[in-house]
Formats: C-alpha cells, sequence, structure tokens
C-alpha cells in the first residue's frame, strides 16, 4: 500500500486519460476502518457509484465532498462515541443502537443518525432508475396517498418545510402502514425519540451541505432534481423487508 501513490503516476501516465477518468472513481482504499470496529454497519461503505454519476440532478464535487469529508466524519465520530460510551458493536445492531438512542449522548445520536442516514441515501439513489415503484409498494402508495403525484406532492413538502437541516422520509410504521415525516439534524424514524417511528423506507438529505454548491438557496429545485435519481428497485425491497418483520 505504500507505493500506491507512485504506482497511480505510473498507471496514470501510462493510460492517459482513461486513467483521469479512473482517478474520479472512489477509491475504495481511501477508507480507512476504525482500529476499534469490525462490524461493518458501523463502517463507511464504499460508494456504489463514481462521483458524477447522478449528473446533472446532483454535482461530482458536491458528491465527493459529500461523502468524503461530511459522512465519512458521521462514521468516524461514531465509532469515537461507541467507544467513549461502551457499546458492543460485535454483538449491537446499528438499528437496535438507534433503537435505543436516548440512553445514550447527543454526540451518539448525531453520528449514529448521520451515518446510518447517509449510508441508507447513497445506496437509495441511482443513475437512471425505474421512474415509478411497482408492485406491493405501488399499491400501498396509491392506497396511502391517493396516487403517486400524491405523495410526491406530500414528500416533497415534507422536505422543503423542514427548517433548517434535516432529512424528509417515507417510512413503514409499526402497523405495517405507509408515513412521510420528516426529523431534525440526523435524527430518523428508527430513534426512539421520533415523533413518528417506524422503519425509514427512503429519505432525503436536505442539509445545505447535500445541495449548496449547485443550487444554493433553491432547496426546491434540489429536491424536485432528485426524484430523478430514486432507486425504486431498492425501495420496494426495503419495503417488502419491512413489511415481512410485522
Ligand atoms: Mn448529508
Amino acid at each position: 500500500m505504500k507505493n500506491l501513490p507512485q504506482n497511480r503516476r505510473q498507471f496514470l501516465s501510462k493510460t492517459g486519460k482513461a486513467g483521469i477518468a479512473l482517478a474520479t472513481m472512489p477509491l475504495i482504499s481511501k477508507i480507512v476502518p476504525s482500529k476499534f470496529i469490525s462490524n461493518s454497519e458501523y463502517q463507511q461503505q464504499p460508494l456504489p457509484y463514481a462521483y458524477n454519476a447522478l449528473e446533472p440532478f446532483i454535482d461530482a464535487m458536491t458528491m465527493e465532498i459529500h461523502y468524503t469529508k461530511h459522512a465519512a466524519t458521521y462514521a468516524k465520530n461514531l465509532a469515537d462515541a461507541c467507544v467513549a460510551e461502551k457499546v458492543n458493536t460485535e454483538t449491537t445492531s446499528l438499528v437496535s443502537l438507534l433503537n435505543n438512542i436516548s440512553k445514550y449522548s447527543a454526540k451518539m445520536r448525531n453520528n449514529a443518525g448521520g451515518h446510518y442516514n447517509h449510508e441508507m441515501f447513497w445506496q437509495i439513489m441511482k443513475p437512471a432508475p425505474l421512474v415509478t415503484p411497482t408492485g406491493a409498494l405501488a399499491d400501498a402508495i396509491a392506497k396511502t396517498f391517493g396516487s403517486y403525484a400524491a405523495f410526491q406532492t406530500a414528500f416533497s413538502e415534507a422536505a422543503k418545510t423542514r427548517f433548517a437541516s434535516g432529512w424528509a422520509w417515507l417510512l413503514v410504521k409499526k402497523d405495517g402502514s405507509l408515513a412521510v415525516s420528516s426529523t431534525a439534524n440526523q435524527d430518523n424514524p428508527l430513534m426512539d425519540t421520533a415523533e413518528v417511528p417506524g422503519t425509514p423506507i427512503l429519505g432525503l438529505d436536505v442539509w445545505e451541505h447535500a445541495y449548496y454548491l449547485k443550487y444554493q438557496n433553491k432547496r426546491p429545485d434540489y429536491i424536485n432534481n432528485w426524484w430523478n435519481l430514486v432507486n425504486w428497485e431498492l425501495v420496494q425491497k426495503k419495503y417488502g423487508d419491512a413489511i415481512l418483520k410485522k
């Protein structure tokens, strides 16, 4: 590994432009695992696409800073908090930690939520996804909200009206029904502090760091464009998993 920079330079000099394109890909080797934690749920996972894969809706620089700085910091601070607060991460799932978050510090709450939320956020986006959900999720959305368009409006409103920093959610409540909600800061519906508790299956980051470089103060434009990226295949799977647990 010590030779990586040299090898990388040689590789780039040999491959020219193709190498430069590859250089913009996320590097798994950049992720530094915590020496205290081996449970992968607590580790930042590789981004499933290149930083520029979600353009033009989310720009490459926003993705790179968001993933390598903001989200990486939540993972690191979560690891530190788990050591400080003696969480056994080998036997404690991240979901069960969130389910009991009121027993821990504000640092734990912010960073456990921050890490969980971002890991989910990268996964529930993809380039060129299905335009709308299908199957059981489509049926449940129509039943709960009246139509897909009405659901989109409700979710977008939750995202637009969340004051300051936070997230908008589509979640499966304990009775198996769907709901839209929003939470402040890095909170989420899994926390025992949530106003609308349940299992999140879709989340939208409306912190300014998620959109400001491209959209500045125009959060509604970011939200409207983000719909082009929703990985409905995965959200449908999350819905099925959440329903099965009822
Ligand atoms: Mn974020």
